[in-house]
């Protein structure tokens, strides 16, 4: 009897030819993620992947390897032969435990899948077969439409008794979709945006704008802080750190007051296109929301997406707030995202900012600005920052 991590692979099953070149990411992801930690092996039985490694690491690993995208379920496993002897060996132990972690446990049912179709006995033969080991050992009772215990048992070349299933987050393994860039800010949105993007399997790099010394240092921190945790997801961050201030005082000096806001935005998509051709970016990435604020109604949000011919996703584009913050506080960001810091946004930010801002009076207003001038001055003295393996470097210019 041996213990392993058992991982079901989500979406990555249906991707028919992509599927080999999906799944190799996919267990060098969960290699990285647990690298430190140490591990045996990890190997492929049958259309599941395993790990194998130090019994006491376990729940440590599951809490890693949960944030691997391209997963639904990771189990702690019992792996035993798949004789008869085997799975009764098997069930006895799974269920004594799942019983010492809680007592409260009345009914259960035997749930099996036979992968290999040339096993002796059937699904149904093998959930009878679970069921008579459970009854003759435990003082409980089958209820099979609502049971406190599932007794799974996974049928493959050796077979694998589990009763628990801690679910993970699905979507595609990291970089399955190409590289993005996210505008990243201090607030609650943008983390989640990037987080759900990634989750689609788009690798991420990030921006981000500061008015330094109009707005402090803690604030660049605190989204250098935010970056850190979105790359226990994400993997290793490239964030590009860019003072804005003075196309803020130019646009200040030279353009009604009310267009502040959405001239800047646009500064910020012009900036975001220059660093996705240098870096083959294939998309740009915001956590923009409908009706949110005033530079996002839906002239607002043409006015800017004018700005870029890139693909530009808005994952949150129709979400209530309370839904954001719900998966904030999942992932982890929110209490980092609620400190509360100044953001260069609110650096000059207008009275009354216009609600629909048209693109040709917009165009009419940056003519006195030399965009290109201001974009190239602004990239040529942003300072890199990298995220590498949990850690915050700050790369020498
Ligand atoms: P968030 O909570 O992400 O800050 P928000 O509700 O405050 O969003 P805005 O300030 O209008 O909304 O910003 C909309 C989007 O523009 C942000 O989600 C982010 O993608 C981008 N953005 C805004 N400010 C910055 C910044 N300082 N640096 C990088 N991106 C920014
Ligand atoms: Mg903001």
């Amino acid at each position: 009897m041996e213990r392993v991590i058992s991982v079901s692979l989500g979406e990555v099953v249906l991707k028919g030819k992509n599927r080999k070149h999906f799944e190799s990411k996919l267990i060098g992801q969960i290699k990285r993620s647990i690298d430190d930690i140490g591990f045996k092996s990890v190997y492929k039985d049958m259309g599941k992947v395993y790990i194998e490694a130090d019994f006491e690491n376990f729940d440590i690993i599951i809490e890693r390897v949960k944030h691997v995208f391209g997963i639904v379920y990771i189990s702690p496993c019992i792996k035993v032969s798949r004789e008869l002897d085997g799975i009764e060996e098997g069930v006895k132990v799974a269920v004594k435990e799942a019983l010492e972690k809680n007592p409260e446990i009345k009914t259960f049912k035997g749930f099996s899948k036979r992968a290999d179709k040339h096993y002796e006995l059937n699904s149904m033969e093998v959930n009878n077969e679970i069921g008579g080991t459970v009854l003759k050992n435990f003082d409980l009772k089958v209820d099979v439409h609502n049971p406190d215990l599932y007794v799974y048992c996974d049928i493959k070349k050796e077979a694998y008794i589990y009763t628990e299933r801690v679910k993970a987050y699905g979507g595609l393994p990291m970089g399955t979709n190409g590289k993005g860039i996210l505008l990243l800010s201090g607030g609650i949105d943008s983390p989640v945006a990037g987080f759900l993007m990634a989750k689609r399997g788009v690798q991420i790099d990030a921006v981000h704008f500061h008015s330094y010394p109009f707005t402090s240092e803690r604030a660049e921190e605190k989204v250098f802080k935010l970056a850190e945790i979105l790359s226990s997801y994400t993997g290793n961050m490239k964030i590009h750190s860019i003072n804005l201030l003075n196309i803020q005082k130019e646009i200040n000096k030279n353009c009604p007051p009310e267009e502040m806001t959405i001239i800047s935005r646009r500064f910020m998509m012009r900036i975001a296109e220059k660093l996705s051709q240098t870096n083959e970016y294939k998309s740009i990435i915001t956590g923009e929301n409908l009706g949110q604020v005033a530079s996002q109604t839906i002239d607002g949000l043409t006015v800017t997406d004018a700005m870029t011919n890139r693909l530009v996703f808005r994952p949150l584009i129709g979400m209530d707030k309370v839904d954001i913050i719900d998966i904030a506080k999942k992932i982890g960001t929110y209490e980092t995202s609620i400190l509360p810091f100044e953001d260069c946004c609110t650096v000059f930010l207008p009275k009354h900012p216009s609600l629909r801002p048209q693109l040709e009076d917009i165009k009419e207003s940056e003519e006195p600005l030399d965009t290109e001038a201001l974009v190239d001055d602004s990239i040529n003295n942003m300072q890199i920052i990298r995220i590498k393996e949990g850690e915050i470097i700050h790369e020498e210019k």
